[in-house]
């Protein structure tokens, strides 16, 4: 071997990988999976190149994995003939682990082991996940389309680093030999194997084979002929795309599994729509809900959206033209018939299918968020609690479908007093009275502040319900939905809170005689006051406490005006 290179890990990763081991035994078997779902993902990017350049096949088209093991050696071997990796990429790709925000990562580890490992799936410490059970990891790669002699051997104990060095590799794509440690030997069982990737694999969209044996011809127990079976590579999946299966031969099982697949998560989905469309548009569109937020939703430039197929090739991933960024958490697969099998993300831009696809694909999953809602409401409500925040982006974002949109939001609200945000905008209406023709908020910085404001004392008293809002955002979203099924939002706070037929005809008696009883009174407390505020008024609003400072109509509120000095504005 020449030119072995050294190379150490990024700084924290012995201390990842022996997390990794420690919180993921329990389910060590997924190490196959991942690895897996890796080659598959490499033989549907030379499928994809080859679109275009059809020399990159070697004449060998017939995509698949490869999976042996050898009981002396201890070994289990993964080969595929995907796209294979060059030295640079070796390096870059399974050089550097958890590549950005270790740091974070070991912040959040509780110690708790079913926490840690949720987290760990979030990080999508995929390749790694072969440590789990080897003590050592060899990888040969040579990339589709380059001399045999510019192979790479990669190889490593994950320890504090790995080497690299230039190898000789006739055929293409990329081999893993799992070296395991010496308590990991029930892998090394034809059974075992065939059976976890059936449960793990059924549905990636190459075949994944084992060798056969030959099998003598024999008898019979009644003396009859048993033919032969000559030695071959046998599939031991099913190897059909998921997507393209019908919903009805799909067990939920393999839904989940699917999902852990293409999402990169450790965790099971919270729900799931599956829609084959026929007709003027044609595509089938699986879409996923994941249960829990990744640690980086916060970031908008995140790749995000969908794994985009046209007519069952893989074209990208993260296609993030079929989906709104206020819905950056779904996870999916788009496979359109109408698309190019040339297309690009630059032609994605601006063609007339792909925003029919994505007003498709955003209205799927604002239905399937609205049936899970109804459904299961104390599973939403963890939903909201995870991603509530982005959804709230939907309105200014997407205009058009703000109405469904704020059907799903969920607030905190008078009728419950808790700070859990679990009222609907629906239930909110339906605990209306008859007069009552307008949705009634308020804004402050806390829960609390908004739950005491004296503000409320009038509502209150009257039994009227009032939304509490505290999010930063919750202002900002307003602004962009003044009203939800024809009743407008009324923040109690602002100018004259008109409770229009709230107010019965006795009250409305008494507030004229008050205005003239107190008209010298205000005119005093003007004089007083002065430039500081823009006017004194009488007001109805408070039942215990005298008098509160209040914005005018058309003024910014306060929690507005707040949020603007801290962007610096
Ligand atoms: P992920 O699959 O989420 O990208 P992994 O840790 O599983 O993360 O893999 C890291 C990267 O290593 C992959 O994105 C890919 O570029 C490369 N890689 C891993 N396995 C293979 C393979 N069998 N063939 C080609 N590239 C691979
Ligand atoms: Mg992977």
């Amino acid at each position: 071997m020449e030119k072995q290179q050294n190379h150490a890990f990024s700084a924290d990763t012995g201390k990842l990988l022996k997390l990794m081991i420690h919180s993921l035994y329990s389910n060590k078997e997924i190490f196959l999976r991942e690895l897996v779902s890796n080659a598959a993902d490499a033989a549907d990017k030379l499928r994809f190149k080859a679109l275009s350049d059809g020399s990159l096949f070697e004449n060998d088209a017939d995509l698949r994995v490869r999976l042996s093991f050898d009981e002396e050696a201890k070994t289990i071997t993964i080969s595929d003939n995907g796209i294979g990796m060059t030295q640079d990429e070796v390096i870059e790709h399974l050089g550097t682990i958890a590549k950005s925000g270790t740091s974070d990562f070991f912040e959040q580890l509780s110690g708790d082991q079913v926490k840690d490992s949720q987290l760990i799936g979030q990080f999508g410490v995929g390749f790694y996940s072969a440590f789990i059970v080897a003590d050592k990891v060899t990888v040969n790669t040579r990339k589709a389309g380059d001399d045999a002699s510019q192979g790479t051997m990669w190889e490593s104990t994950g320890e504090a680093d790995y080497t690299v060095a230039n190898i000789e590799k006739a055929d293409r794509g990329t081999e893993i030999i799992l070296h395991l440690r010496d308590d990991e030997t029930e892998f090394l069982n034809d059974y075992k194997l065939r059976s976890v990737v059936s449960k793990y694999s059924d549905h990636i969209s190459i075949p994944v084979q084992m060798f056969k044996e030959a099998v003598p011809e024999s008898e019979g127990p009644d003396g009859e002929k048993v033919p032969a079976v000559e030695a071959a590579w046998e599939s031991i999946n099913k190897a059909t795309a998921l997507w393209n299966c019908a919903k009805s031969d799909l067990k939920d099982e393999e839904y989940k599994e699917f999902y852990k697949h293409i999402a990169n998560d450790f965790e099971d989905p919270l729900t799931w729509s599956h829609n084959k469309v026929e007709g003027e548009q044609e595509y089938t569109s699986l879409l996923y809900i994941p249960k829990r937020a990744p640690y980086d939703l916060w970031n908008r430039e995140k790749a995000h959206g969908l794994k985009l197929y046209v007519q069952r090739v893989f074209i990208m991933d993260d296609a993030e033209q079929f989906m709104p960024t206020y819905l950056r958490f779904v996870k999916g697969v788009l496979d359109s018939n109408d698309l190019p099998l040339n297309v690009s993300r630059e032609i994605l831009q601006d063609t007339r299918v792909t925003a029919k696809l994505r007003s498709a694909c955003t209205k799927r999953a604002l239905t399937m968020l609205t049936k899970f809602a109804k459904k299961n409401e104390t599973e939403y409500n963890a939903f909201w609690n995870e991603f509530g925040q982005v959804l709230k982006e939907g309105p200014a974002e997407d205009p058009s479908n703000k109405e469904q949109i704020a059907k799903l939001f969920r607030f905190a609200s008078t009728e419950t007093d808790k700070a859990d945000q679990t009222v609907s905008l629906d239930a909110y209406i339906s605990r209306m009275n008859e007069e009552q023709d307008k949705i009634y908020y308020i804004t402050a910085d806390s829960f609390n502040a908004a739950k005491n404001s004296p503000h409320l004392e009038i509502l209150r008293k009257k039994g009227i319900e009032v939304l509490l809002l505290s999010d930063r955002v919750d202002e900002w979203l307003l602004s962009h939905l003044p009203e939800y099924d024809g009743k407008a939002f009324i923040s109690v706070t602002q100018g004259d809170l008109d409770l229009g037929k709230l107010d019965t005809e006795e009250e409305k008696k008494e507030q004229e005689k008050q205005e003239t009883e107190f008209a010298s009174f205000i005119e005093r407390t003007k004089k007083v006051l002065g430039d500081k505020v823009k006017d004194v008024r009488l007001t109805q609003r408070l039942t215990s406490t005298p008098s509160c400072i209040v914005a005018d109509s058309d003024d910014m509120s306060t929690q507005m005006a707040k949020l603007m000095a801290q962007m610096g504005q």
